[in-house]
């Protein structure tokens, strides 16, 4: 797993949010964030709701207009906006799909489930005949555990676990490499989470997919991701491989989160250090000075108000963004 298939540098998005001229305001929704997916990998993006980490994954999709840095995929600059280049995405949305959160809202409930499986076939001229575009209909189904007596319903008919599976199935359809999976198991019951899960796992063994895995739960995507990146109020703070972050987290918003993630049993849970943050997520119309993290840190100092931390690499394959990462370890 070596070659960088999605690299991220200093990516910004700010949303208009009022104001005129020098009042203008923005939401900073995302701000400096840096990494990279190596092919056939699953990079995890965890964080509370509001952090930034489904407006990094829409924004790389240009399904928003990116307000800085850039975007290389497969060695392509698909946006670099301080050079003002941006590429024709056409055949790139060919090559990077979405899976959205909420399978009730993403799929249209008119359209029959072959139909959604086949809008993005015929978008992208796929199939060069009905047939062609019927069998990968069935095909898609299949690959997601649906089968062809599927393809004539309407989403009504489905329970939330299946009507994921059919939002797979479409993405699936145009024979992607990039998945961003966009909180794909949120609004599922906890009973088929694992299931859609292990169905990720098996789609990317046997298509050799590459994902992005939006979470808020960092429970969620340990299993999945090789490595993890946690974002706080528009800004990475921590990335690591997987293990690594959750065994041996170094910065102090990544322990607090980790620390939440229940344990099942109670004699390790009664003696594990649950790490309470006071306050709530400050809002990113008017982001702390400095660190962002430093109206909820214990160890938060001057320095922290009046420094934006340096995204450093602290140990090979393992950054993180904090002043004092001694002092919190
Ligand atoms: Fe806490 Fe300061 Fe580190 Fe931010 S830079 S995480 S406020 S110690």
């Amino acid at each position: 797993m070596s070659e960088k298939l999605v690299q991220v540098e200093h990516l910004r998005q700010y949303f208009p949010a009022g104001g005129f001229g020098k009042h203008k305001k923005f939401v900073q929704a995302v701000d400096d964030v840096s990494f990279d997916i190596y092919r056939g990998e699953t990079l995890g993006l965890v964080g509370e709701s509001g952090c930034g980490k489904t407006t990094t994954g829409r924004t790389l999709l240009r399904l928003y207009e990116p307000t800085g840095g850039r975007f290389t995929y497969d060695g392509e600059v698909i946006f670099d906006v301080e050079q003002k280049k941006f590429v024709n995405m056409l055949p790139y949305r060919k090559k990077m799909q979405i899976v959205f959160q909420d399978p009730y809202a993403s799929l249209d409930p008119r359209m029959t489930i072959g139909d959604i499986v086949g809008e993005a076939i015929d978008v992208h001229k796929m199939a060069a005949n009905k047939k062609e575009r019927y069998d990968i209909i069935i095909e898609m189904l299949e690959r997601v555990g649906l089968n062809s007596e599927h393809a004539n319903r309407y989403p009504h008919e489905f329970s939330g676990g299946q009507r994921q599976r059919v939002g797979i199935a479409r993405a699936l359809a145009v024979r992607p490499e990039f998945i961003i999976c966009d909180e794909p198991i949120s609004a599922l019951d906890v009973s088929i989470q694992a299931q859609v899960i292990n169905m990720f796992e098996d789609l990317q063994a046997e298509m050799g997919l590459t994902y992005l895995f939006i979470a808020h739960d960092l429970s969620a995507v340990k299993h999945i991701s090789n490595r993890i990146g946690v974002m706080y109020l528009g800004r990475m703070v921590e990335l690591a491989d997987s293990y690594e972050l959750i065994t041996r987290p170094l910065h102090p918003y990544t322990k607090s989160l980790i620390s939440a993630i229940p344990i099942a049993d109670p004699k390790t849970a009664r003696e594990s250090n649950r790490i309470v943050l006071e306050g709530d997520v400050p809002s990113p119309l008017n982001p702390p000075s400095g660190c962002r993290f430093r109206t909820r840190c214990p160890y938060a100092d001057e320095r922290c108000a009046a420094e934006v931390p340096e995204w450093r690499e602290l140990e090979q394959g393992h950054f993180a963004a904090c002043h004092h990462i001694e002092k919190c370890n």
